[in-house]
């Protein structure tokens, strides 16, 4: 007669070495030690004929329910060690949170933005016109004759036929005038396309703002007061204006306008290269051919027009030194405003 096994002493010992395994290696040797073919609980189920009768049926029934514990037992290991490794894959608390980032809105719509504000409150309203003109509206209503040298100052991108990219914001002062009856206070701001060369200064594409406005008696004092004001609010109290006298085929008289150098106050620096006055627009009165283009009568209605480069407008508030910056979609140059 073979040794009667001692059923409790051997699961006890089997639970304590489930307790002990910490990794699926150690779960298999635990397996096929205990519950496998050649396991200790096999081997003492196929001895059961070698025990007395009346002890194989007591034997075998504590066997078969040591085997079902240590099954029930093993399964639950076996989850609960999956389980804690899911865990340190995909949440390991000691990690910083990630921080979503948040968008913002681009340098030059937050200064297009600024720039419709201040208008806003001297009584404009915003229009815009299409990108791809015509002839007609780019040039022509505008009092470029056809092939007038003026058309020269402006590098066009032609699309086909009569069309061409805007090289302007002006033509919106005709989309406007054909609409409207004065008095007509208007900001179009919105993009430009030259054909010149990149480089630190001019880009082929750029952002302008056109302001305009007739009426009956308006005068150039109006629209000094307008673009003084405007600086003063955009720029600071401390900004000052600078009129030269220039040509622009549609406003007669026509001046540019520059401001006094942020930077180094009007003493000189190589923003102003050394001059202490930056150009930021041009501007004049809208010319009467303009007028008569529309429909206006000269004779009764005078306006005033101006145009500023909104780059230009941001580079000199924040002090950038490179145009390009704008349109190359670095987050290190865009997040800083
Ligand atoms: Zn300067």
């Amino acid at each position: 007669m073979a040794d009667v096994p001692d059923i409790d002493r051997l699961t006890a010992q089997a639970a304590a070495e489930l307790e002990r395994a910490e990794d699926q290696q150690a779960l298999d040797g635990f397996k096929s030690r205990w519950l496998g073919r050649k396991g200790e609980l096999s081997l003492i189920l196929r001895g059961l004929k070698d025990l007395a009768p009346e002890q194989r049926r007591e034997i075998g029934v504590a066997a078969n329910q040591a085997r079902e514990k240590l099954q029930a037992a093993y399964d639950q290991r076996k989850g609960a060690l999956e389980q804690n490794k899911a865990v340190a894959v995909d949440l390991d608390y000691t990690l910083p949170g990630r921080t979503v980032p948040r968008g913002g809105l681009h340098v030059l719509t937050q200064v297009t933005d600024e720039i419709v504000r201040i208008f806003y409150g001297m009584g404009f309203e915003v229009a815009d016109g299409p990108e791809i003109e015509t002839d007609y509206y780019n040039f022509t209503a505008l009092n470029f004759p056809p092939d007038h040298p003026a058309r020269d100052m402006q590098d066009t991108f032609f699309v086909e036929g009569d069309y061409l990219l805007r090289t302007h914001t002006s033509p919106v002062q005709i989309r406007v005038f054909e609409k409207r009856r004065p008095p007509v206070r208007i900001l179009a701001p919105g993009r430009s396309y030259r054909n010149e060369a990149i480089n630190a200064r001019s880009y082929c594409m750029f952002h302008q703002v056109e302001g305009f406005y007739a009426a009956a008696d308006v005068s150039f004092a109006d629209l000094k007061g307008v673009l003084v004001g405007f600086a003063e609010q955009f720029f600071g109290a401390e900004a000052k204006l600078r009129f030269r006298p220039s040509f622009f085929p549609f406003t007669e008289p026509s001046t540019e306008v520059d401001i006094s150098c942020l930077l180094c106050g009007g003493k000189g620096c190589r923003l102003c290269k050394y001059e202490g006055w930056l150009e930021i627009l041009g501007a004049g009165m809208i010319d009467p051919e303009v007028f008569r283009a529309v429909n206006y009568d000269p004779e009764r209605i005078s306006g005033f027009a101006f145009g500023m480069g909104i780059e230009r407008l941001a580079m000199m508030k924040y002090r950038i030194d490179d145009i390009r910056l704008f349109f190359e979609n670095d987050l290190r140059f865009l997040a800083q405003f």
